[in-house]
């Protein structure tokens, strides 16, 4: 069990590493240097959430369990949201369980532009026992219900590749509960996996304790400083102090550049090159009843144009105001909303060539990140709403709804091409850009003229502080993150494991 901040009873505590966030890269990189027989502490901001905390009220969870209760935006030419969790857990507590593995084209395209000093085939270990541990399974055909099986109908007539969404929900039941947290206990965020393991082997997770102070001695960074939070109010009630051989910083894309930034650490590099795979997507309205809420609400893919174009599709659903607030449906809006269990959502991420920036707020835990959308991954996204309407017409649906403001109702793939030229949509009516999955932030590569961290995850400039999160991808991965960055937080926790004099079982 997570210690929480409340019951702490201590104001320092001297460690062989402290492990500053709990998400995906900081609860894998836990449970390796747990087993190498290290002392770890993991400090986490959020609170501790378990199946029975959760409540699918969209305002509840937000404030459980989001990064900036589920408001933070980027700003550039154009608003874009990027979710994140805040909990123990991080963002896999409120992911879509989707699991794909970093392609080998894209890693080669990261080792020749990035230079990085291992190969696939040494990280391919770690993506299969990340796959392991999280029981990556193909959705179940069974629980995954109407809006997915229209997918995979609408797949089958065009003869595109995909199927059935690979994800770590083996006993999913299809309650469509994902974002909130899955009530059921079947998604197996890493709080269900790494972190318990971790714990077993005796690593602490202390929760409500934010860190906000790098502590250091010349270069070295030696430890930090946590302000501990009341769990109810959010109020800071005291503070921690870890002294410890190494740091890892975990806090996500996001938090860990701010954080470096706050603290004067890193090289021109930190909180630049930000990737997030832009998305948006389409409704479907159909004769038949689909009950899109009964089922996986992301439990379909299609990878037909994944890396020539950049671009992969994935089904979605959402509650009805979120349909009526980013779809055209104009004075319609009732009217439409009565179809409500004839709709069907698809959608899809671009590989963004776009790049943003993170820089601190000033106030704790939040950050200022701006993004301008290039015309590239503008007229891409408008291809993955092509592409998606066509794909919902072929499964049989009669109309097609893009999120574009004053866009007209789609009923024939011939509208639908016409209307989503990229000479006839401006950026600013594109209603449902959204974003889940930053990374890039704190860039990793063997030169640090062009990069923020080497290639065991150490940041130039400073000794003993190591970032193992979606930060340190070197550019975009293209695919759902989270087995690609846990992949990557195993295995440079070992090399630090190694490093610390730590002994991994073989
Ligand atoms: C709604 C949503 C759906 C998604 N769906 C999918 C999906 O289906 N498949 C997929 O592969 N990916 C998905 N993702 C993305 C994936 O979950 C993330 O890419 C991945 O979890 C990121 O890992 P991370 O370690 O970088 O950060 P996170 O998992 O976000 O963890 C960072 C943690 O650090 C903590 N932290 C930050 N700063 C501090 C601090 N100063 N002190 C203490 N703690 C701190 C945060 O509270 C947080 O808990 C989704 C994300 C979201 C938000
Ligand atoms: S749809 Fe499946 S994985 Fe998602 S919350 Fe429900 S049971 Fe959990």
């Amino acid at each position: 069990m997570s210690v929480e901040s409340t019951e702490l009873g201590v104001e320092r505590i001297v460690t062989d590493v402290c492990i500053i966030g709990s998400g995906a890269g900081g609860a894998a990189a836990a449970w390796t240097l747990a087993r190498a027989g290290l002392r770890v502490i993991c400090l986490e901001a959020g609170g501790h959430f378990g199946q029975q905390d959760f409540s699918q009220d969209l305002g509840v969870a937000s404030r459980q369990l989001y990064a900036e209760d589920g408001q933070r935006l980027m700003r550039g030419n154009v608003f874009i949201p990027v979710a994140g969790g805040e909990c123990l857990g991080g963002s896999t507590v409120v992911n879509s369980g989707i699991c794909f593995r970093l392609p080998r084209w894209r890693f080669e395209e990261w080792h020749r532009d990035h230079g990085l000093d291992f190969e696939y085939d040494e990280l391919l270990p770690f993506l299969e026992k990340a796959e392991q541990m999280l029981q990556v399974t193909p959705s179940n055909p069974a629980v995954y219900g109407g809006n997915n099986a229209a997918c995979m109908r609408g797949l089958k007539a065009l003869g595109w590749s995909g199927g059935p969404m690979p994800r770590n929900a083996p006993a999913c039941v299809g309650c469509g509960a994902c974002n909130t947290g899955c009530p059921t206990g079947a998604k197996l965020s890493v709080a269900r996996t790494f972190i318990p393991a971790a714990e077993e082997l005796g690593a602490r997770f202390i929760t409500n304790a934010r860190v906000e102070v790098a502590h250091s001695s010349g270069s070295r960074v030696t430890g930090v400083q946590a302000t501990l939070l009341d769990p109810a109010t959010r109020a800071p009630i005291g503070s921690l102090r870890v002294d410890s051989r190494a740091v890892v910083l975990a806090g996500s894309a996001i938090q860990s550049p701010a954080f470096l930034l706050h603290n004067g650490l890193g090289n021109n590099h930190v909180g630049r090159h930000l990737k997030v795979h832009p998305a948006s997507g389409v409704i479907g309205i159909g004769s038949d009843r689909i009950e899109g809420w009964n089922g996986t609400p992301q439990g379909f893919y299609c990878d037909e144009f994944l890396r020539d174009d950049r671009m992969i599709l994935e089904s979605w659903w959402a509650t009805p105001e979120v349909f009526w607030i980013n779809f055209p449906f104009g004075a319609q809006g009732g009217e439409r909303m009565r179809d409500f269990a004839q709709m069907t959502a698809l959608g899809g991420m671009v590989a963004d060539q776009s790049e943003g920036t993170v820089r601190p707020h000033g106030l704790p835990g939040k950050s200022r990140i701006s993004y301008d959308l290039i015309e590239a991954d503008r007229v891409r996204i408008l291809k993955v709403l092509e592409r998606s309407a066509e794909l919902l017409l072929a499964a049989g649906m009669d109309t097609v709804y893009a999120g574009i403001h004053g866009l007209a109702p789609l009923r024939s793939v011939a509208e639908v091409r016409e209307q989503l030229r990229p000479d006839r949509v401006r950026l600013k009516q594109m209603m449902t850009l959204y974003s889940s999955h930053p990374h890039g932030s704190i860039r990793m590569g063997n030169d640090a003229r062009h990069s923020a961290v080497d290639c065991r995850g150490e940041l130039y400039g400073s000794e003993g502080l190591f970032v193992m999160d979606g930060s340190i991808c070197p550019d975009v991965l293209g695919v759902n993150p989270q087995v690609s960055i846990i992949a990557l937080s195993l295995m440079l926790a070992g090399g630090l494991a190694a490093q610390l004099g730590g002994r991994l079982p073989g």
